[in-house]
């Protein structure tokens, strides 16, 4: 029996997936790409929950290309922007925005810990008067503290004081509710190989259209690959179901993208936000009956999609290697300042629908930890 991979990406995938991407590799132009192309521009709508107005785009790349290209058609020198920070990866986002020149504002917390929306809010009040600030970034789920903020209340925030809100959904998009269009979120990012279900390689990404807008009132266009005007006439015509050129996509990438969210669809995204909702508290559930306690410090702050757990006393990382050993691959801690004092479970995806998944990967940690997993 192979190895089970439950690391917070990339994930277990479904069979349907892995024989839509294991085809010889077909060109750009050829009918059922662009067919997949088209239909997974508008399946990204409905699976983002997002206006029939908004614009996704799919591109080769990773989580992390999608958080660059939100940031450089968002952002330029000068702004000033809000990030909430509850772990790595929103340090990246706020990295990435010094980069462009902005002015950073963060919301800090200790790891575990998310900023609260009336937190928000009281800085908001106060940094507005010193001047404008164009837009709140947010990660929707932290991959390294397992925290998952509020992103509706976060949304609501960001309008009150007329911000653009970006939000990186990378390891919740699918996964964890979020309705673009109800929430008024402007951009919700992710990539391939997390709850959407394929292989890595795809950025994907939905922009309300006042973000798109905000795009074109940039003093300087931003770096050609990352540039949604240059892309928006290749997405269009792909949807138009005519192809388009500007840089070749990940054609077997495409094809599997067609079928996951396909699938995802036939769940519905209700049912499988509750789905998530659901196995992840049964999870909770049995980490504690393990004696293994939490990164996140409340419930509703604790992903779906991930378990953060700090090893109990007296056990160490060579944990993550046990449980390799007994056939499941789990991830070491990722935060700088914990890093060496818990480990990841992903569940996300295809593995939350299979049952036996979920109780291997259960027996194997309580294996090798030395304790019995009661079901
Ligand atoms: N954001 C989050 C929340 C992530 O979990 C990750 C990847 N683990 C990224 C961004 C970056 O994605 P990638 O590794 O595909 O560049």
């Amino acid at each position: 029996m192979s190895k089970l991979l439950m690391i917070p990406g990339p994930i277990e995938i479904s069979p349907k997936v892995q024989e839509a991407f294991a085809v010889p590799p077909p060109g750009h132009l050829a009918p059922p790409v662009i067919e997949a192309f088209g239909r997974s521009l508008e399946r990204m709508r409905e699976v983002w929950l997002a206006g029939k107005d908004s614009v996704p785009f799919i591109l080769a790349g990773g989580g992390t290309a999608a958080m660059e290209m939100a940031a450089a058609n968002l952002v330029e020198c000068g702004d000033r922007v809000v990030v909430a920070c509850t772990g790595y990866f929103s340090d990246r986002m706020s990295e990435m925005l010094r980069r462009l020149g902005a002015e950073v504002i963060e919301v800090r917390v200790q790891p575990g810990r998310r900023p609260e929306p009336g937190h928000l809010d009281e800085i908001l009040e106060a940094e507005t008067e010193q001047g404008p600030v164009k837009a709140l970034f947010a990660t929707h789920v932290d991959t390294s503290t397992g925290v998952r903020i509020d992103a509706g209340a976060y949304a609501a925030v960001a309008q009150k004081f007329d911000l653009l809100s970006i939000f990186d959904g990378v390891c919740a998009t699918a996964a964890e509710e979020f309705r673009m269009e109800e929430w008024g979120a402007d951009v919700y990012l992710t990539a391939s190989q997390k709850a959407i279900g394929l292989p890595p390689g795809l950025a994907l990404l939905v922009a309300s259209p006042r973000a798109a807008a905000a795009r074109s009132r940039l003093k300087q266009a931003p770096p050609m690959y990352l540039d949604w005007d240059v892309w928006r006439p290749i997405m269009d015509a792909y949807e138009a179901r005519k192809p388009a050129y500007f840089s070749t996509p990940a054609t077997n990438l495409i094809l599997a993208l067609d079928a996951g969210l396909g699938e995802i669809l036939e769940q519905g995204m209700d049912a499988r936000f509750a789905l998530h909702a659901g196995k992840a508290r049964e999870l909770r559930e049995r980490w504690e009956g393990l004696g293994l306690t939490r990164v996140p410090e409340d419930d509703d702050g604790a992903a779906n999609t991930l378990s953060a757990l700090y090893y109990p006393e007296g056990v160490d990382a060579s944990l993550v290697g046990r449980i390799g050993e007994r056939g499941v691959i789990v991830a070491g801690g990722l935060h700088p300042e914990i890093r060496d004092r818990y480990f990841r479970v992903g569940h996300m995806g295809y593995a939350m629908t299979q049952p036996e998944m979920l109780e291997r990967t259960v027996s194997a940690i309580a294996d090798a930890l030395g304790v019995r997993s009661n079901p």
